[in-house]
């Protein structure tokens, strides 16, 4: 009889993967760290939750549903999207979570040999994806926090696939402008798809920030992602979406599980866009107090911080990143480290609540002494 060798089974770009560890569910951290109470703002969730139409929807499904199988395809969401952003049902994919739909982006591009370009600091699962896939991910430094065109330009060859840009970034909240996302279009010229993630989209309220979806009609290697997980408030359903020109979504489809996003996820995220209007000023709101708070506090404490577009901001730890978590911790705080994000030392805070940011402030306060 063999032995079983996983070493010879698993492909060398496998093996070399290290495997994310996602945090332990809140309750287990509470009592790790004895603490009664935990505010999360390690990822970016909106603290508001979901808008109140989105809450009706998930509280009218009922449990007999669950033993039937969701729409494969989101048909009705899909028309959903298409009413809201003035585009054809069948330009949309949607997923379990946006992330679903990077890996379906990839899997639909790349062949032996191919790569991807983004960024160092930025959001991590393009790189990630196309690293366990198989795919070489060439990683192009930040340049004052943001994307860089041209080094990323530079970094092209004819065996780049897609160019994924995260506009507004995860984390430093810089963003490409209309003009210079165009420049960069006209500068591809079609060799490759250009992916823009707009997860942060709904809190950006900046006048020359560009709308991907319009953008679209012009350049039709552009690929935009947006995701319910975010303004939304619906992280735990899993639901995020590409929208391409048809041609485009119909090539990724093939590549994409069918019935992987589940029927509650599909109701509460055409409620969510039906009327948001209110639900993403009221959040807008928030996140902008939230902001000017800790942007105080962080100067009055001398740190270092990042604070642009979406609902997070980042500071330089003056100590080790993962020691100040765990003190943190211990007041009832999570926090983002960033060491993992190749900035090392700093945090990443989400912006919530009034009482929450300045419950932070004056924890943050007693833990470095200050
Ligand atoms: C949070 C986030 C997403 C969302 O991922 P989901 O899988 O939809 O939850 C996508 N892109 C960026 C940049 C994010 O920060």
């Amino acid at each position: 009889m063999n032995s079983l060798s996983l070493h010879s089974l698993v492909p060398e770009h496998v093996r070399r993967f290290e495997p994310y560890t996602p945090s332990r569910p809140d309750p287990v951290l509470m009592r790790m760290y004895g603490v009664e109470h935990l505010h999360r703002l390690n990822n970016n969730e909106n603290a508001l939750g979901p808008p109140d139409a989105a809450r009706l929807a998930i509280e009218a499904f009922h449990s007999e549903r669950a033993a039937i199988y969701p729409s494969g395809d989101c048909f009705l969401l899909r028309e959903a999207l298409a009413e809201r952003f003035g585009k054809l049902p069948e330009q949309f994919l949607v997923g379990n979570g946006s992330c679903e739909v990077i890996t379906s982006v990839i899997k639909a591009f790349c062949g032996p040999g191919d790569n991807i370009v983004t960024a160092d600091k930025t959001f991590a699962v393009y790189e990630w994806v196309a690293e366990f896939s198989g795919f070489e991910a060439r990683l192009t430094p930040l340049r004052d926090y943001a994307f860089d065109p041209e080094a990323m330009l530079a970094a092209m060859d004819a065996r780049t696939k897609i160019a994924f840009v995260c506009n507004p970034n995860n984390p430093t909240g810089t963003y490409w402008s209309e003009a210079a996302l165009c420049a960069f279009m006209d500068a591809v010229d079609n060799r490759c798809i250009v992916v823009v993630d707009e997860a942060y989209l709904e809190y950006v309220d900046k006048p020359d920030f560009p709308d991907g979806m319009r953008l679209m009609e012009r350049y039709p290697n552009l690929v935009v992602f947006r995701t319910f997980s975010k303004m939304y408030g619906l992280a735990a359903l899993r639901i995020g979406y590409l929208c391409a020109s048809q041609e485009l979504v119909d090539m990724v489809r093939r590549t994409h599980i069918v019935y992987s996003v589940n029927t509650q996820a599909q109701a509460a995220a055409a409620a969510a866009i039906a009327a948001d209007a209110g639900h993403i000023a009221a959040t807008r709101r928030m996140v902008a107090e939230g902001r000017t708070i800790l942007e105080g506090c962080f100067t009055r404490l001398g740190l270092e911080f990042v604070s642009g577009e979406g609902n997070y901001i980042m500071a330089r730890a003056p100590l080790s990143d993962t020691l100040l978590y765990r003190k943190l911790m211990k007041r009832g705080i999570m926090v983002r480290t960033m060491t993992g994000f190749r900035f090392p030392n700093w945090i990443r805070v989400s912006l919530v609540q009034r009482p929450v940011m300045e419950e932070f402030c004056q924890v943050l306060e007693d833990v470095l002494g200050v």
